[in-house]
């Protein structure tokens, strides 16, 4: 077994019903293609041009392929994203629910929806602070975008276990059924507190070059 298929049946034996979420930025579609032949078939990328570069063509291969953008989203960059990916995990501001509201009336497409929260009140971080979320999604709900579940990246160098189990929390008050938290660091943690989805890179593919 190639090292990725390794890794894949490591971390899939670990996180049970979970939906692992292979992190493949900075990835060529050789290691992709190792993910793929191994049974991985959920990808991540965190920039909508990286993601158009690679991935129309190993959908023409492989059309069960499900994209996740898991990287910060600008409004000019809507249309492309919900042309390209299957989930957007990072709505994080009303100017990109509006232009996302607006990409999906006028395509047709309906990517599945998460609202980016900054657990940690980071001013320098993206997402939609704890306490402006239920705003947010009322505002969400009036321009017709339908958001499904919540992500968020805890803080560096705290117990991610706080923000996980907070996180947890919220999107059982406002019943959401999906929830993406940890990475190849805390992922096995983001899981005992409940993830429905975790995203994992150097897990999986090795450090990125
Ligand atoms: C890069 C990235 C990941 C994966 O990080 P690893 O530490 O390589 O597992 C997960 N989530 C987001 C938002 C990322 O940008």
């Amino acid at each position: 077994m190639s090292l990725i298929a390794d890794n894949l049946a490591r971390i899939k034996a670990q996180i049970g019903d979970a939906t692992l979420i292979a992190v493949s930025k900075t990835q060529g579609v050789d290691e992709i293609g190792q993910a793929i032949a191994a049974g991985q078939h959920v990808f991540g990328e965190n920039y909508v041009q990286e993601a158009a570069q690679k991935f129309p063509a190993l959908r023409a291969q492989y059309p069960h392929i499900v994209l996740h953008l898991i990287g910060a989203l600008q409004s000019n960059k809507a249309a492309d994203a919900v042309a390209l990916f299957d989930v957007i995990q990072t709505v994080d501001r009303v100017s990109v629910a509006e232009a996302l509201a607006k990409a999906i009336a006028k395509t047709g497409r309906k990517p599945r929806l998460l609202l980016q929260v900054n657990m940690g009140d980071e001013p320098q971080k993206a997402g939609i602070a704890v306490s402006e979320v239920e705003d947010f999604l009322a505002h969400c709900r009036d321009i017709g975008l339908e958001i499904t579940g919540l992500m968020c990246i805890p803080p560096q160098g705290r117990d991610a276990r706080t923000f996980f189990g907070a996180i947890r929390g919220l999107a059982d008050r406002l019943g959401m059924p999906h929830l993406s938290m940890g990475m190849s660091a805390d992922y096995l943690v983001a899981i005992e507190c409940g993830a429905t989805e975790v995203r994992v890179g150097t897990g999986v593919f090795g450090e990125r070059g």
